[in-house]
């Protein structure tokens, strides 16, 4: 299923349906001249998760940034289900379905859990309309759910600043899931980790994928074997090696910019 590196080489799409959730063609950003980002082309599928990894400055933050609409590129396209991303705002980005987690969690620390999982929750997507006390419940359920994916269900009034770091990680995905997104984009996410929240991260990504594909920035190279179906290796804003864990991970040229070190 993973096994598509190639556009059209794909399992054999609906006509008229993308083969792939993301494709990335040719993307570039050039920063005063100099090109952080330097024909970068990508394929990721429905229901995968890819892990970028690279050394420092190779450039992965650069292209989660691309991806978002936080940064624009200066060539290339980003298709996301088809639609070309290249040219939307960021807002219409996350309308669009893309998710993203930046390094440093940017929860409230005044809201409880369950405060901070309900302001995440989109307006206005309920079929249900003007009738809020069947939105409440809409909401309420969501929450629950979301929650206990996170493992957060006894932690709901729990004032997030109270939270240790694992879990506030936690809780910005928690806040990233309750808008449903189809891909999401995770900056180091185990970054400042235990052992165990590590695990139980792994664990959750795996849980999240079902109906939707996640693109993971990431150092631990334990981690990243846990969860990665296929890794893509960048460096100095290119495309070094692709493939699976144990084929990046023997490739010469990644072991000597990278791994080795
Ligand atoms: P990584 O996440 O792989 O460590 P980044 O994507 O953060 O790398 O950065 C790649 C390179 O681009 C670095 O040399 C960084 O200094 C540069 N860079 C990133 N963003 C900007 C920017 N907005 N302006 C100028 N240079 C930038
Ligand atoms: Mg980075």
């Amino acid at each position: 299923m993973h096994a598509a590196l190639l556009p059209g080489s794909g399992p054999a799409a609906a006509p008229g349906a993308p083969d792939f959730l993301l494709a990335v063609e040719a993307l570039t950003v050039s920063f005063d001249g100099f090109k952080a980002v330097n024909d970068v082309s990508f394929y990721v599928d429905p229901d995968e998760i890819r892990v970028i990894i690279g050394p420092n400055g190779a450039g992965k933050t650069t292209v989660l940034d691309l991806i978002c609409g936080r940064t624009k590129a200066s060539a290339g396209s980003i298709k996301y289900k088809g639609t070309e991303l290249t040219r939307l705002s960021e807002s219409a980005i996350v309308q669009a379905g893309v998710g993203r987690k930046f390094q440093t969690p940017s929860i409230y620390d005044d809201l409880t859990v369950f405060e901070n999982l309900e302001i995440s929750f989109p307006r206005g997507r309920t079929v249900f309309g003007a009738l809020t006390f069947k939105r409440d419940a809409e909401v309420r359920d969501r929450i629950h759910e979301v929650a206990a994916m996170i493992f957060l269900k006894d932690h709901l009034d729990a004032r997030a600043e109270f939270l240790s770091h694992g879990q506030k990680q936690w809780l910005e995905i928690g806040m990233l899931l309750i808008q449903d997104p189809e891909l999401l984009m995770l900056d180091e996410p185990v970054a400042g980790m235990s052992v165990a929240e590590r695990r139980k991260t792994a664990e959750l990504l795996h849980q999240i994928i079902k109906g939707r594909s996640v693109l993971v920035i990431e150092h631990d190279m334990k981690f990243v074997e846990d969860i990665a179906h296929r890794v893509t290796v960048l460096h100095q804003g290119r495309v070094l090696s692709e493939g699976s864990m144990e084929r990046v991970k023997n490739d010469p040229r990644v072991i000597e910019v990278y791994l080795g070190h």
